[in-house]
């Protein structure tokens, strides 16, 4: 079994027995006051938005004790879009702290407990929602709103979607504006969208998909349109005519075998409809996860010396009597003091991946990869890719078996069904280091789409039954325990029409 690690605030769970009210499950951290929904194609939609977005007049605190206080004065594009389109902000929702997190336990707010109840209504210790979206997925899952946006970087929206058992779309990197959205690392970070349909998910990202020149990495209205008639002239949108990519590569050592049994279900409908299902290969996927975590860390420590006390959030003042020009002291004593562990890992592996001694080893050798692992899409997809279009050659998709390419990918969306929140008492230090390590495996499937910029869907393909996969029992105790399980639909960057219409026919 997968540990995980020890939660920030581990008193919100010995409190959970006692607590009866919407938000047992620690989703919302704070709720908006109530107001009527306007008009537009979003009239009636209630909105939980990720405490990594701005609102206006509503805390944004990214679940950390350094934005503890901070409310900003406006609201990010993508809120003030659903607003316009009619839809209302009912809340904010949990996170890990600056997204940085696969199961929504390092929040200043406490973890997030999945509001899904296998069937055979056995009272099972507290699961985790996923990470770092979980609060996003957990409200949607337990009917505290219609639509949440949430942050996806490496996987934050799929995650926590497949372990709650509802939807979560990661569009093409640059569709969605990521004005007032805090960062984390500037080359992944996504705004996504989760839902309990993918129709529910289709109507907010049709709202949210539009070009915003606060934005500078958004894509131009030029490679949107581009993009989408390369799109539409690749597929027809008829079943029949859909070529779906398996990797093999997806199926590492740590999947649960009872993952795959309802990804075969997923896959023998479709091909019922007249889907044809082609084996592939993406060799270099292997080297996704420890690239991912390079990277991305690499950006985090440089996006979070912002918070230094003087300019943002939390301020620890030096002690009594000390010289006040040492300001490195209040940044010093700040920052020990406003992040959690799991940030100052990071902060101090991305510093250490940019000093002169890593850099080659670590932080261009994992941009090489990233490289790579992007072309290793291009050769599948028979959509070219408008972002690289030297590199990459429709015409011949090298790694099918059958040399004609695949309009999308499908595999699982995790290893493995929902893990349990640990007990506040279960964590050595020693054990720390092995679990923290085993919650980054968790992302294995959900980091190369995001190195590559492209639009990924996780949608429900029921729950895991032990005895079902046809193999061997695999000593973990999750499986089979009939928790959800998620499958995700990948696409050619800009082809997330495309993705969504898979998406619904694998519902
Ligand atoms: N779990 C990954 C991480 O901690 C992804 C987080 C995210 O997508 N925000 O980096």
């Amino acid at each position: 079994m997968h540990r995980v690690p020890r939660p920030h605030n581990t008193r919100f769970l010995s409190s959970l027995s006692s607590s009866s009210s919407s938000n047992a499950y620690n989703a919302l951290i704070s709720h908006a006051p109530r107001t009527e929904h306007g008009n537009g194609p979003l009239k009636g939609v209630n909105v939980a938005v990720k405490d990594n977005i701005c609102t206006k007049d509503l805390r944004t605190t990214c679940s950390s004790r350094m934005l503890a206080d901070f409310t900003p004065p406006f609201d990010a594009t993508v809120v003030s879009l659903l607003r316009e389109a009619g839809a209302r902000v009912v809340g904010k929702a949990n996170c890990d702290e600056f997204g940085m997190g696969s199961l929504n336990v390092h929040s200043s707010h406490g973890p997030v407990v999945n509001p899904f109840r296998p069937s055979s209504g056995s009272t099972s210790p507290p699961r985790s929602a996923g990470g770092s979206s979980g609060g996003s997925a957990a409200a949607v899952a337990a009917g505290l709103c219609d639509v949440a946006l949430g942050t996806d970087t490496g996987g934050s929206v799929r995650l926590p979607a497949s372990y709650c058992g509802v939807v979560g779309f990661k569009p093409s990197y640059g569709l969605l504006s990521r004005w007032g959205v805090v960062s984390f690392a500037d080359s992944l970070d996504c705004v996504g969208v989760l839902g309990r349909s993918t129709e529910g998910v289709i109507g907010a990202f049709d709202v949210l998909n539009q070009f915003d020149l606060r934005d500078p990495t958004a894509a131009s209205q030029e490679l949107r349109t581009q993009a989408s008639d390369l799109s539409q002239s690749s597929w027809d949108g008829d079943i029949k005519h859909l070529r779906i990519g398996v990797p093999q590569e997806y199926f590492p050592t740590e999947l649960s075998h009872s993952i795959t049994a309802p990804l075969r279900k997923v896959l023998t409908a479709l091909k019922k409809k007249g889907a044809t299902i082609v084996p592939v290969s993406l060799p270099r996927t292997s080297y996704a996860l420890s690239a991912y975590y390079v990277i991305s860390s690499a950006e985090a420590g440089s996006n979070m010396v912002r918070y230094d006390g003087v300019q943002y959030g939390h301020r620890v003042p030096p002690p009594p009597g000390s010289d006040w020009t040492k300001t490195a002291r209040v940044f010093a004593h700040t920052r020990t003091e406003g992040f959690g562990r799991e940030v100052k890992k990071r902060v101090l592996l991305g510093t250490y991946a940019l000093t002169a001694d890593a850099f080659d080893n670590y932080f261009l050798q994992a941009q090489r990869i990233r490289e790579l692992i992007k072309a290793d899409f291009d050769e599948v997809f028979t959509a070219p890719n408008v972002l690289r279009p030297s590199s990459s050659s429709p015409s011949q998709p090298t790694l099918t078996n059958d040399g004609q390419g695949v309009h999308v990918l499908l595999h699982p969306s995790a290893i493995r069904t929902a893990p349990l929140l640990p007990s506040a008492s279960s964590t050595t230090s020693a054990e720390g280091e092995e679990e923290d390590l085993s919650s980054y495996v968790q992302d294995v499937l959900t980091v190369p789409a995001s190195l590559g910029g492209l639009p990924a869907l996780s949608v429900p393909a029921g729950v895991a039954q032990s005895g079902s996969s046809g193999q061997e029992g695999t000593g973990d105790e999750e499986d089979g325990d009939g928790w959800p399980v998620g499958v995700s639909v990948v696409g050619q960057w800009g082809c997330d029409r495309m993705v969504l219409d898979v998406g619904r026919a694998v519902e």
